[in-house]
């Protein structure tokens, strides 16, 4: 009797391979077990076995495996079956897919390069013959090459040596070196264990009389303590005492008090009470009853709460009940960096039940985190993450929360798979039987359409949590305000004096601008010439203070010139705006506050967005200009204004969903403003205060917005009426494009007819030297998604028959918003 495998390779090939396995091999190997192959000529790759059967392949004789390289199975069923279906959905390879899917520590193959973990001591004693021989290497060499590392051993057979020197940490698999995640740390302020003593206390008390400030500081310190043995807080202290830093900081040059600092973590793990989940207050209380309700017939519910609502602690009563039940709880979000104010608060009501897990956080964290969710550990009962947390070997799953799902980032564009995490998240719930719960202050117009039909659950939450009012929101014509001259650089009188206002009530301001960098287009006032990117069709960016023109596709960058590269005239002039020239103005404008600013160039050093964040929060910026970084789920208690300075490069963006993308950004950047007691204020700057779209976001319309777009959508044949697939062709070559995808779109229409658009070159049709052109294939309802994905996959291999269009490369994009 023989035995044969099927496996998975990581590479984009349409098909499983088969392999030959002995007796004994067959009687350990599991499904989701890796194992070593030889595939090509001389390539090995970890494998992932997907069946065990007895039926040689028919085209080719199957290979023996090269080794087993897990006891256990690392891949559960149920993601084999999700994985299969993101194969199939998004017209990707399973190779693709286990690629994106496991961390890249199990993905060994002959290319991997391999480097000494620096931070293990390493006991060579303990180590066998062939792990040594790879251990001394990279005393003399920092990389290997697993083909360099089977000359060492001089084997071919090297995985499991390099697996075994993984598991102990001896070395790791390069990539890049992302940054850590670090907890924040906390001010602690004590009384100087020199005044432990009862007499020495009493002096200073005494010496005190003349700075009856400090004195009063210190009483309340005592206070404080005596209520309970907790260290204290700086900012606790200062809250309560009503006092304010330069009374501290006195008290601590004299050394009477001493600061410490804290990790946040570490005061978690103190074995203090873990905060409990906050009491619902009467809407929250509905809407939780109404999903209840709901969740008995339907899957998936909708959450619709306006920003600062109290969505957050309505999630975390159904986590708490799904604990209860011994489930596993999955809480996505879009982004992990940008949330951290959020992700604090879950560990404070969670702690030790969850488990964060980025994609950024280096190998063995994530190979760590992955080991725990499939051994159902307790620390991984809840998982946090951004898209790719979908990708987790869950066996237990009982709830889904999908927070602000009308985010594009949880939609990967590039590479494949091309998934939608919120649409593949459904996907996974219900292999499972789980729950899915989607909130949003803006729901996308999918979703929405979805409860409207009744097949998603639905609650609302139409007020702030404590009452607070929703901020008022007024627009700004500044087109009129030039004509009057009343503009001062970027800014309108009616946001300068609001702006006054705020500073004066020692309140803070946050202004939105959706572009980073001081200008984009330089351009010469003699011949009109303006700087482009040699790799691009864009034009080069003027960023200030580098004093250089940067293209933000490409990274490409040089100097800023003195004269026009064209005609050499000295009269050069900048066009639009961006964060950067923003910030520039503030500082003239307000020469006294402390202007921070927050985007893709402020935030990319070592923690550069939470030290941003914060310093805001602890008042040290007054005015935080930024991009739509500034929109995400933010919670600033002092922010009273919101200000954003042109609303009208949102709306025209050509997209078909520019205008719901418009709505959602500026409604949430305005829910920034006014989170406390007094209302907030938001003044958006525009060309055309009659758009729709402006009208409806400064009264809050969701509903309207709705309708319209819906109405759009239905005539002009886009979702959620039509599924879209866009098919885009990639070459260096201008005709070898364009050929290519007439071609395509040709075949594509003699099959779907007017139901394909393009080919087209898009706004941008040349990114590092590379022309795209665009072709969309609409899909009705009623037509099988199924059917005309086979077709356009007997297209494309047909394509790739024809030797004209070699080297073109063809990109399917299955959703692709
Ligand atoms: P959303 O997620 O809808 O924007 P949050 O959940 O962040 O709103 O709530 C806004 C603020 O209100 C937070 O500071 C939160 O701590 C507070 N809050 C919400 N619900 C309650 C509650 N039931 N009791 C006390 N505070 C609450
Ligand atoms: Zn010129
Ligand atoms: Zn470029």
């Amino acid at each position: 009797m023989s035995y044969f495998i099927n496996v998975i390779l990581p590479i984009p090939l349409d098909k499983e391979f088969t392999y030959r396995i002995n007796k004994t091999e067959a009687s350990f190997i599991k499904t989701g077990m890796r194992v070593a192959v030889q595939f090509g000529k001389s390539k090995i790759y970890a494998a992932l076995v997907t069946s065990i059967h007895q039926n040689p392949p028919l085209v080719y004789e199957a290979k023996e495996i090269e080794h087993i390289l897990d006891e256990k199975s690392i891949v559960t069923k149920s993601q084999l079956q999700l994985w299969s279906w993101i194969a199939s959905y998004y017209m990707c390879t399973l190779g693709e897919v286990m690629r994106a899917a496991l961390p890249g520590a199990f993905l060994l193959e002959s290319e991997t390069i391999i480097q000494r973990n620096i931070d293990n001591v390493v006991d060579d004693v303990s180590l066998k013959d062939d792990e040594f021989l790879v251990y001394e290497a990279l005393q003399h060499q920092s990389l290997l090459r697993i083909q360099e590392i089977m000359n060492i051993v001089s084997k071919k057979n090297v995985l499991p040596v390099i697996k075994r020197l993984l598991e102990k940490e001896i070395i790791t698999v390069q990539e890049e070196i992302y940054e850590q995640y670090k907890p924040k740390v906390v001010r602690f302020v004590k009384l100087h264990p020199e005044f432990a003593i009862e007499e020495k206390l009493q002096t200073v008390l005494q010496d005190m009389k003349r700075a009856p400030k400090q004195r009063e500081l210190l009483m309340h310190l005592f206070t404080l303590q005596a209520q309970n043995s907790k260290p204290i807080k700086v900012s606790d202290l200062l809250k309560t005492a009503n006092s304010n830093a330069s009374i501290l900081k006195a008290l601590i040059q004299k050394d009477i008090l001493q600061e410490y600092y804290l990790q946040k973590d570490r005061i978690d793990n103190e074995g203090e009470a873990v905060e409990n989940s906050k009491e619902l207050n009467q809407y929250q209380l509905n809407s939780y009853h109404t999903l209840k309700e709901q969740f008995r017939e339907k899957d998936v519910c909708l959450l619709h709460g306006v920003t600062s609502s109290g969505k957050t602690e309505v999630y975390t009563k159904f986590i708490e009940e799904t604990l209860q039940e011994g489930k596993q709880i999955l809480y996505l979000l879009p982004e992990i960096a940008l949330t951290t104010q959020l992700i604090t608060r879950l560990q404070n009501y969670f702690k030790d039940k969850l488990t964060v897990f980025h994609s950024k956080y280096s190998v063995n964290e994530r190979v760590e985190a992955w080991y725990n969710v499939l051994n159902n550990k307790t620390k991984a009962q809840i998982i946090i993450g951004a898209r790719s947390a979908i990708f987790l070997p869950f066996s237990n799953l009982g709830l889904i929360i999908v927070d602000e799902e009308h985010e594009n980032t949880f939609k990967q564009y590039d590479p494949a798979p091309r998934y939608h995490a919120r649409d593949t998240a459904i996907v996974l719930a219900k292999m499972f039987e789980a729950k899915v719960l989607l909130g949003s202050a803006t729901p996308s117009l999918e979703t929405y359409y979805n409860v409207k039909q009744k097949k998603y659950g639905f609650a609302e939450l139409t007020r702030r949590f404590g009452g607070v009012l929703m901020p008022e929101i007024n627009l700004v014509d500044i087109k009129t305000k030039y004509r009057k001259k009343e503009m001062t650089g970027h800014f309108s009188d009616t946001l300068l004096l609001q702006m006054q206002n705020t500073l004066k009530e020692g309140e803070q301001i946050i202004l939105f601008q959706n572009r980073r960098g001081y200008s984009p287009v330089v351009e010469c006032n003699t011949c009109g010439h303006s700087p482009q990117c040699p790799n691009c069709d864009v034009s080069l960016t003027f960023h200030h203070y580098k004093n250089q023109l940067r293209c933000h596709y490409c990274g490409y960058h040089i100097a800023m010139m003195q004269k026009c590269m064209a005609c050499g005239s000295v009269d050069l002039n900048t066009k639009g705006f961006g964060t950067e020239q923003i910030e520039k103005e503030l500082q003239e404008l307000f020469p006294d506050h402390t202007i921070g600013r927050m985007d893709q160039d402020t935030t990319r050093g070592k923690h550069g967005y939470e030290k941003l964040i914060n310093r805001f929060e602890e008042g040290e910026i007054d005015i935080m200009v930024g991009t739509q970084m500034l929109s995400k789920g933010l919670d600033f208690r002092n922010v009273s204004l919101v200000g954003v300075l042109n609303a009208d490069n949102l709306l025209n963006f050509p997209d078909f969903r520019a205008h719901e993308r418009s709505f959602h950004l500026m409604q949430q950047v305005a829910g920034r403003a006014g989170r406390t007691n007094k209302r907030g204020k938001v003044l958006i700057q525009t060309y055309n205060p009659f758009h729709q779209i402006l009208q409806q976001v400064s009264v809050n319309d969701y509903l309207g917005m709705y309708k319209d777009q819906i109405e759009e959508r239905h005539q002009y044949k886009y979702p959620p009426f039509y599924k879209i697939i866009k098919i885009t062709g990639k070459h260096k070559d201008y005709n070898r494009v364009n050929e290519a995808t007439n071609w395509f779109a040709k075949s594509l229409r003699n099959v779907f007819h007017d139901h394909v658009l393009g080919p087209e070159f898009p706004l941008i049709s040349r990114i590092r030297n590379q022309y795209h052109k665009n072709i969309i294939v609409k899909i009705p309802r009623g037509q099988s998604l199924h059917k005309t994905k086979e077709a356009i996959r007997r297209i494309h291999t047909t394509f790739s028959t024809i030797k004209e269009f070699s080297g073109v490369r063809i990109i399917i994009n299955v959703d692709p918003f």
